[in-house]
Parts: structure tokens; sequence; C-alpha cells
């Protein structure tokens, strides 16, 4: 990474304390974390109202990392957006806008690559090349924001990359996501997805910060999760739903449980029966997906009958499951075909 500072991934405080020895007064600092945290300003010229001088000693000391659009798919259907954005050093990662009725959702990305080997999803193929930075995943909200001419409302970071492998810059995005100076997207509009990292589960939970936990599980039991998930060998489904519980305790919000189901997998009603019993007494949600296709992978969508029989196995026992409706699929932009398209071969 180049020496100078990213000035997108600093909190405000931050970058008083680093204009300070400039004598950039405080109410300067604060105009310019606006401009490239609510205006989304990618180059320092767009700050039309910082003193030329400024900005050329901002230029000197600070750079921003670039999160450039490189290619952009529309899907007709359902009107899902997936970017592919190009990375100072030539990484790229991709995003996705998806449009409810409630407002516009990003899926962000938070690593290039991935580290966690889940044996049915593109985004680990070629494994990691590098943790993202807090600027890089907001650069991913800007741009999106700026082609679209749209607010983003909610984020999911359920992009490419492990959330919790890469933690201290995802908190400090998420910190930055929120900040009334900055895009203001409240906690209780931001989900975060992780494969299951127990340990940073409840170091997340010790940050009191109302986002919503989901957690990719996908298997109602070690045999299975482990054949599936590799990180279910360090963090086994017991260990996990511990911390799971722990965090819907303390935050009086449920977790919710991604369940993928691919043919013959993971897909029976034995397998919704043993989940549910798993799950007893947690406040929490399943959301079945209807596995995606990823071709180097080789695993099978469930039939939707075999679909529709694992939720009312789990709604027969008392547990909330809904079937999610999968947006994007026609552009590779559904859950678990992200990629790294670099690396693509
Ligand atoms: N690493 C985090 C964030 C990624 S979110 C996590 O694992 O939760 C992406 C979601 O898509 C995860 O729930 C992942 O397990 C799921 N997924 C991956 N491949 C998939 C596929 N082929 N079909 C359906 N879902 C998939």
């Amino acid at each position: 990474m180049p020496a100078l500072l990213d000035l997108r991934s600093m909190l405000p405080e931050e970058l008083a304390a680093a204009l300070e020895p400039f004598g950039t007064p405080a109410y300067r600092s604060r105009q310019i974390f606006g401009w490239l945290q609510r205006r989304g300003a990618e180059q320092l010229g767009e700050m039309t109202d910082i003193p030329k001088a400024d900005r050329a000693l901002l230029g000197e000391h600070f750079r921003i990392a670039p999160c450039a659009i490189a290619n952009k798919q529309a899907a007709e259907r359902d009107g899902t957006v997936k970017y592919l954005l190009r990375l100072e050093d030539g990484e790229t990662v991709e995003s996705v806008v998806m449009r409810y009725a409630y407002g516009n959702t990003l899926c962000v990305s938070t690593q290039a690559g991935c580290r966690m080997g889940c044996a049915f999803c593109a985004s680990g193929l070629h494994g990691l090349t590098r943790n993202l930075l807090p600027g890089e995943m907001l650069g991913q909200i800007h741009a999106a924001r700026r082609d679209l001419g749209v607010e983003i409302s909610h984020i999911v970071l359920m992009g490419t990359g492990e959330p919790l492998d890469n933690y201290e810059n995802v908190l400090r995005f998420l910190r930055l996501a929120s900040h009334p100076e900055g895009l203001h997207i409240g906690q209780r509009k931001i989900s975060l997805s992780t494969c299951g990292l127990a340990p940073q589960i409840d170091r997340l939970q010790g940050e009191h910060l109302g986002l919503t936990l989901s957690v990719s599980l996908h298997a109602p039991n070690d045999a299975i999760r482990s054949a599936l998930m590799p990180v279910n060998r360090r963090w086994p489904v017991e260990a996990l739903l511990a911390a799971c519980r722990r965090y819907a305790q303390s935050s009086s919000r449920r977790v919710s449980f991604e369940y993928a189901l691919f043919r013959g997998v993971n897909d029976s009603v034995a397998c919704a029966e043993e989940l549910a019993g798993r799950l007893r007494g947690m406040l929490c949600h399943v959301n079945l997906i209807p596995g995606n296709p990823v071709p180097e992978r080789g695993f099978a969508r469930s039939e939707p009958a075999a679909v529709q029989a694992f939720a009312r196995a789990l709604e027969r026992r008392g547990i909330n499951a809904t079937v999610r409706r999968s947006l994007g699929g026609g552009i590779e932009a559904a859950c678990g075909q992200l990629r790294n398209q670099t690396k693509r071969t």
C-alpha cells in the first residue's frame, strides 16, 4: 500500500488531528470530511470551496484511494446493478445495488478475494488477495450513488470477503458510514454477514452497534458443515451458535441465519428438523436461499419443492423462516457469485 494515508478512511477527529500541524482550522477539516463522506468527492479538485493552497497541501501528504467503475451490468428483470470496481493497485472487486420498495441496498465487498474457502462459493476460488481499506468500502457506496443518481439507504456486508477477517477496517467503515456528517446510514439499516468466526462475533457484540448480525450457517451439524465450510473445523456449530445466542441476548436483536440449499447436500427434511432443534429458543430468523450455480463448484440448486418442504418443516417447529427472493441471477450478481474478475481464468 502507498505510504500516504487514505483521507476517506479517516474518522473526523483523526482528520482534524492529522491536519492540525499544517495549521488547518477545525471548521476546515469538518468541511473536508463532508466533501469526502457525504458528497462523495473522488478528487481533491472537486472540493471547490476549499482554498487551492489547502488542497495542494492535502495532495502532498494524503491520498484518496480510488474505487473506479471499470464495468457495470444491469439486470433488466429486477433492476439489480452489479459494478466491477478497480482499486489503486489494479485489484478489482464487485458490488451490487438491489432495489427494494423500502430503498436501495448496496452489497459491499470487504476483501479482494477471500480465504475462508467455502466449497460452494465463487468469491474464494483464488484465495485472499488483500483486505480493503474503509475508504475503499465507502468508495463502493459513493460510486453507485454517483453513477445511478440515487441514495443508498441500506448496506449489507455480503459481497466478496469475510468482514470479520478484516475486523478493524470494517468497524471503521461502519463508524464512517453511519456518521451524522457523512452518509448517516443508521446501524439498523446495516447487516453484517459472517461465515462464523465465533470469537469475532463476541468482539462485535462488545461494540454495541445495533446492526443486524447475519450468519452463514448452511448446515445443521458439524459433519455437513465441515465438509462445506472449513471454518467449521475451527469453530464448530455449537461454539458458533453459543456466540450467536450471546449476541442475540445482549443486543435483543434477532440473528439472521443464511441457509443456501444445495440438492442432496443439506436440503432434506431431516436436516430442517435437526436445524430446528439446534435453534430452538433463540431469537432468530432463517433465510433460505436456493443455492446459486457456480460452474467451478458443481453444486446443484435444490428443487423448489424441496425448498418449500424445508421451510415448512422449520415453521412447523416454530422457527421463523423465509425463502429469499434471489435478485441479479442473470448477471451473476446473486449470493456466492461475486468474484475477483482480474483472476478469472
Ligand atoms: N463471508 C461472509 C460474507 C459473504 S455473504 C459470509 O460468509 O457470510 C455471501 C453469502 O452468500 C454467504 O451467506 C455465503 O455463504 C452465500 N453463498 C456463497 N456461495 C453461494 C451459492 N453458490 N449459493 C447461494 N449462496 C451462496
